[in-house]
């Protein structure tokens, strides 16, 4: 009882938490996630490069180039790396609900200013995954938003299949895997809808170009993609040292209760 009731400690930096939250991280470790610097990246996809070696003339990255991305844009907020990592993984596998509130935050500063929306969607999880889970991080993520823009979550995008873990796949083993994983109820309310697709993670898109492409089928006029975080393999390129990579995520058990 007590321990629910008094501040306890921050579960990223460890100090000691002085006021009482349902958020169990401190004021500026939810401060500290910084958004993405963009210099070279794909006008689709925005993955960003080090430099415009990879684009083609028209800004475009090979993937985009060669398969259809289905969505129109993403815009992710930063790197899946450092703090945004540890927040998104604490709420995700540690199921710290409570971050879904400044979490979504991060979400609504990395759409450009004046876009529109007709539909707000959380990316679907299999209802077995989500019985697993207990919960769809995406849906957390997106009611907020939904909420921002005057809109009730849209159900209609859902997840036939149980697809294996994306994970060691390559690109086009990853679009077979998720071939006709989708399917859109009630089509005819997505017609000529802008919709926004939101997922907490951007890792090679391919579960969003699918989910996308599920709703261009459906008629949707425009589908813009939106994560918190970016798989940023930036950092991996020779002379950059990859930022946050020594940062192990400090153990789930720590503040259990
Ligand atoms: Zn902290
Ligand atoms: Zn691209």
């Amino acid at each position: 009882m007590l321990n629910s009731v008094f501040p306890d400690d921050c579960r990223l930096c460890e100090k000691p938490l002085t006021t009482f939250s349902r958020v169990p991280v401190c004021h500026s470790c939810l401060q500290s996630p910084q958004p993405l610097q963009l210099e070279y990246f794909c006008r689709i996809c925005r993955t960003p490069f080090v430099d415009s070696y990879p684009l083609d003339e028209h800004d475009l990255c090979t993937v985009c180039r060669k398969s259809q991305a289905n969505f129109d844009c993403a815009y992710s907020y930063g790197s899946y790396d450092g703090p945004l990592q540890q927040l998104i993984q604490l709420f995700k596998y540690s199921k710290v609900e409570s971050l879904a509130g400044p979490l979504s935050r991060l979400l609504l500063q990395s759409l450009p200013f004046g876009e529109n929306f007709d539909v707000i969607m959380p990316l679907p999880m299999h209802w077995r995954k989500r019985w697993e889970r207990g919960f769809n991080q995406a849906e957390l993520l997106a009611e907020p938003v939904a909420r921002r823009y005057g809109l009730k979550l849209s159900h209609h995008l859902r997840r036939t299949r149980y697809t294996q873990a994306q994970a060691g796949l390559n690109e086009k083993q990853r679009q077979e895997n998720l071939k006709g994983s989708f399917v859109v109820k009630r089509p005819a309310e997505l017609s000529g809808k802008r919709v926004l697709l939101i997922d907490d993670v951007f890792t090679t898109g391919a579960t969003l170009r699918a989910a996308a492409g599920a709703l261009k089928a459906s008629g949707a006029a425009r589908v813009t993609a939106l994560t918190l975080a970016r798989v940023d393999n930036r950092a991996f390129a020779p002379g950059r040292r990859r930022q946050g990579a020594d940062m192990s995520f400090a153990s789930t058990s720590a503040g259990a209760k």
